[in-house]
């Protein structure tokens, strides 16, 4: 059999000095990376990387290139946003190649917004390379496809974590039926979000799940309802990145899930 060969890949030309990328990583799986992300991350002088980019896409990183950690946990952020954002500008003065990588998509719950503010107010050049958000990569690998007609119309993202801590969200917009509802950073709410979703209309037994770790190889999946979850994920010690996803389509996941079954050395469920 004769080897296929890929084809060189059309490029914008790589990464360029004095120039920030912000780059998104996808949500864990390396083979999730766009082929630009990868070939930024391969270039990069230096890397500013989230707690959230996995090891194993931190190894494809050039691994000559000085890593910065701007890690974010719940309330306790590494290096506060405004430095980071100036920090960018500063790197990318020193006529550095500066690959700014975030998990998932860097527009999505990233705050990729106001580093690239900070950037275009200071004349600094840059470009935002998209990446898989974790609904995406989450939900495809956990087995719930998020607009399967038969159940859902709609497709809502939300954060479960607000700037001051609340979880002030529209409920009467979020808690409706045909619609699915994915929210980020909700693990710490995931009982409050439960309860408000009951009491704005949705039934108790309304389906959803909570995705810890998604499309790494510590994906967990929990399935059941807004009255059973919170204490499902309770029982099963969940610790963040989780995703939560609300809707009839995460019945599908019986039929569909196919990821965390997968066995790469049989190659069969
Ligand atoms: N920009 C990112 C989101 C950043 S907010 C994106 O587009 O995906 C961080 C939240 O994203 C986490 O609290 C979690 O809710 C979600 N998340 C990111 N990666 C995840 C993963 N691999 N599995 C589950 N949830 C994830």
């Amino acid at each position: 059999m004769t080897q296929f060969v890929l084809p060189e890949v059309p490029s914008r030309g790589g990464a360029q000095p004095g120039t920030v990328y912000l780059v998104g990583a996808g949500p864990g799986d390396p083979e999730l990376l766009t082929l630009r992300a990868l070939r930024l991350i391969r270039e990069a002088d230096v890397l500013v990387y989230d707690q959230l980019v996995s090891d194993a896409i931190l190894g494809l990183v050039n691994p000559a290139a000085e890593r910065i950690y701007a890690g974010k946990q719940r309330g306790n952020h590494a290096v506060p946003q405004e430095d980071l954002n100036l920090l960018l500008v500063q790197l990318a003065r020193r006529g550095q190649r500066v690959v700014r990588l975030k998990g998932g998509d860097p527009y999505t719950f990233g705050r990729g917004g106001e580093e690239v503010e900070t950037l275009r107010e200071n004349g600094v050049p840059f470009e935002v390379v998209p990446g898989v958000t974790a609904a995406a990569g989450v939900a495809a690998y956990a087995g719930i496809p998020l607009t399967h007609r038969n159940y859902a119309q709609a497709c809502v993202f939300v954060t479960g974590h607000l700037k001051d801590g609340s979880m002030n969200l529209d409920w009467p917009g979020l808690a409706r039926r045909r619609q699915t509802v994915i929210i980020y950073m909700g693990l710490h709410g995931l009982s409050y979000l439960c309860e408000q979703l009951i009491l704005h209309g949705l039934p108790a037994d309304w389906p959803a799940a909570i995705v810890q770790q998604g499309t790494t190889p510590n994906q967990r999946t929990i399935t059941g309802t807004l009255a059973t979850l919170p204490e499902l994920a309770a029982q099963a010690g969940l610790k963040p990145p989780t995703l939560i996803i609300v809707g009839e389509v995460v019945r599908l996941r019986d039929k569909l899930a196919w990821f965390e079954k997968y066995d790469p050395t049989t190659n069969v469920d």
